[in-house]
Formats: structure tokens, C-alpha cells, sequence
């Protein structure tokens, strides 16, 4: 077990902001619902068995239930062609009652989980992967962008943090999280920095930001040296540990060593309880998003 400190950093709570979020789609779902008459409808495709990924899928079924919309529920076997998932993804495409389809990665290791992804029309990409919406974020222009760095912003907004001129510095460079997390800040200002595993002295350069958020898979590496004192700090990292060694019953750890952290940092996300109740939220505030788009409705704000 770890020593506990006194925390001196604001806690981020994620799990009520995300509340706050999914009651707002509810009330616009509602309203919605009013004028056009139509249910927005979320599809989630699960190809195979993984006991992980049935758990994510059933916790956006329910979370899209919870707020008026339609869940579909499309289930493909482990061995499943590729044909056979491209024809599903077109069906689902053609469906008007599906305003969002997100297919659950990672798929089977026979098929090429990109190129499927990209089959996604991208009026109807909630996951905001395809390289339509990737382009369309680069470019300043609307469209439906990446949930998890959109939770980071929806966070960093509604805790007041200031970004305008502030140095942010993001450890990660994947496509769904890294990249369009530094052009989500960018486009509110901020300074950006993009580090990743060929940093040279990520210490130093990550003890610059006055915004830093970690998104690396790997367990407390944010740890002494990497926080100005001040700082906010958003931990992305999902880290599975035996609950011995997280000090804590679920087991998961993020990627900044809370404890060292929290004593310098003027607020933190914890984990679990910060970023990740924001995934799913934000997922529902694109479904609505989409379905507001393709009848042509101003997008709501969440
Ligand atoms: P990923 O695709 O594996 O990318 C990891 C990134 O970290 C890569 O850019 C890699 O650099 C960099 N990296 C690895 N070791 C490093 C080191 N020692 N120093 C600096 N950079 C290093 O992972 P991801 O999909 O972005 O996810 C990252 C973490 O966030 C995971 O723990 C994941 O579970 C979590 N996550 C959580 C949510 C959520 O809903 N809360 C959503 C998405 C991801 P290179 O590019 O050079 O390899």
C-alpha cells in the first residue's frame, strides 16, 4: 500500500461533471425528440467476444437508453468477414433512424480495424475517427470530433481553466487521443506542446505547462520534477493493476503519480473518476450532435 499525503490540488470530478453533461443531452434529446418527431439513434458494433469490450459496449447501450435515445445493438461473430462487417457498416449508413455508429476497436486481429473505421460515413461518426472529421478538426471547420480530448475540454472548461496563452503540453501522440487533444487546445489558444516516447528530457519539458495532461498507458510516470506548482493536471491513463499495487479496490491507475501530484498541482482529475465518465458523455453529446446535423439543426454546444 502507498503512504496516503495531504492533497493540496482541487479535484476534478469527473464522474458529476459527466452527469451534468448527460442531463443536458437528455433535456436537449427531449427537446429534439419535439421538434423534428425523430429519436436520435446511436449503433454500436461489436465484432467478437472480448469480455472488455462487450462491458464498454453494454455501458454506452445503457448510457444512450438513459438519455431518450435509440440504442442498436449490432453483434458480429469473432470469425465475421470483412465483407460482412462493411456490409453491416453500409446497412447501418443507409438507416435513418441511426444518427451515430461507432464501431468497438480493437476488432478481430484478421480484420484491418482503420480501414473499417474509415467506412464510418462521417455525418454519422460519433467517435470523430475518420480522416473526414480528423481534417475538419485540423481545419478549424465543424464536425464531430473525438470523444475522450473532447471530455478533457468540456472538463478544463467547466472547472474555469483558463487557456488562452497558457503553456499546455500533452504527453501522447495517438490519433484518437494525443493529436486531437493538442488541436483542441490549440484552437482555444494555448501554447502546445506534443511529447511522445522519443521526448528528449520529458521531465523538463512537461515542468513548463500550465496545463498537462498525460495520455501514455503508463502506470505514475508523471511523477517528481514533471508539475509546476500550479498547475492543472488531466490524467487520461486507464492502468490495470492488482489492487495491492494501485493502493485502491479497482485496481486502475492513471499515468501521473497522484500522490506526488495533488501536492503541487492547483487542480487534478483522479483516476478513476475523472476523464473516463467524460468518454461516454461526450459520445452522447455527438450522437445528438449528428442527429441535430443530418436534419439540419444547429448542434447544440455540449
Ligand atoms: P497509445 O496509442 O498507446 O499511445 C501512447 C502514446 O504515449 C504514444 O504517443 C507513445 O509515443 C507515448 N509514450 C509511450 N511511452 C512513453 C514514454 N515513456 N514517454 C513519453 N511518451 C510515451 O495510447 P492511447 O490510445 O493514446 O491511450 C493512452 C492512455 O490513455 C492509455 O492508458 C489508455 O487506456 C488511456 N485512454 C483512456 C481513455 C478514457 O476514456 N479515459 C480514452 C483513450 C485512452 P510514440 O508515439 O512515440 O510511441
Amino acid at each position: 500500500m502507498r503512504s496516503i499525503h495531504a492533497v493540496s490540488a482541487k479535484i476534478i470530478d469527473g464522474k458529476a461533471i459527466a452527469a451534468d453533461v448527460r442531463a443536458e443531452v437528455a433535456e436537449q434529446v427531449a427537446e429534439f425528440r419535439e421538434r423534428t418527431g425523430r429519436v436520435p439513434g446511436l449503433a454500436t458494433v461489436l465484432v467478437g467476444d472480448d469480455p472488455a469490450s462487450a462491458v464498454y459496449v453494454g455501458g454506452k447501450q445503457r448510457a444512450c437508453a438513459e438519455v431518450g435515445m435509440t440504442p442498436f445493438d449490432v453483434r458480429l461473430p469473432a470469425d465475421a468477414s470483412f465483407e460482412l462487417v462493411a456490409d453491416e457498416l453500409a446497412r447501418l449508413k443507409r438507416d435513418e433512424q441511426v444518427s451515430g455508429i461507432l464501431l468497438q476497436l480493437p476488432v478481430p486481429e484478421h480484420l484491418d480495424g482503420s480501414t473499417l473505421t474509415n467506412m464510418v460515413p462521417p455525418e454519422k461518426d460519433v467517435d470523430g475517427l475518420t480522416p473526414v472529421n480528423t481534417g475538419l478538426l485540423s481545419l478549424g471547420l465543424p464536425g464531430l470530433r473525438s470523444c475522450t480530448p473532447q471530455g478533457v475540454m468540456e472538463l478544463l472548461r467547466r472547472t474555469g481553466v483558463a487557456l488562452e496563452g497558457a503553456e499546455a503540453v500533452v504527453v501522447g501522440r495517438s490519433n484518437l487521443f494525443g493529436k486531437p487533444m493538442a488541436q483542441l487546445l490549440l484552437a482555444e489558444n494555448a501554447t502546445v506542446t506534443v511529447c511522445h516516447s522519443r521526448t528528449r528530457d520529458l521531465r523538463e519539458v512537461c515542468a513548463r505547462a500550465d496545463v498537462l495532461i498525460a495520455a501514455v498507458g503508463r502506470p505514475r510516470l508523471i511523477g517528481d520534477g514533471f508539475v509546476k506548482p500550479g498547475a492543472v493536471v488531466i490524467d487520461v491513463g486507464m492502468n490495470r493493476l492488482t489492487p495491492e499495487q494501485a493502493g485502491n479496490k479497482s485496481g486502475l491507475v492513471g499515468d501521473v503519480d497522484f500522490a506526488v501530484a495533488s501536492q503541487l498541482a492547483s487542480a487534478i482529475t483522479p483516476v478513476p473518476g475523472g476523464v473516463g465518465p467524460m468518454t461516454i458523455a461526450c459520445l452522447l453529446a455527438n450522437t445528438l450532435r449528428a442527429a441535430c446535423m443530418q436534419v439540419g439543426l444547429a448542434a447544440p454546444d455540449v
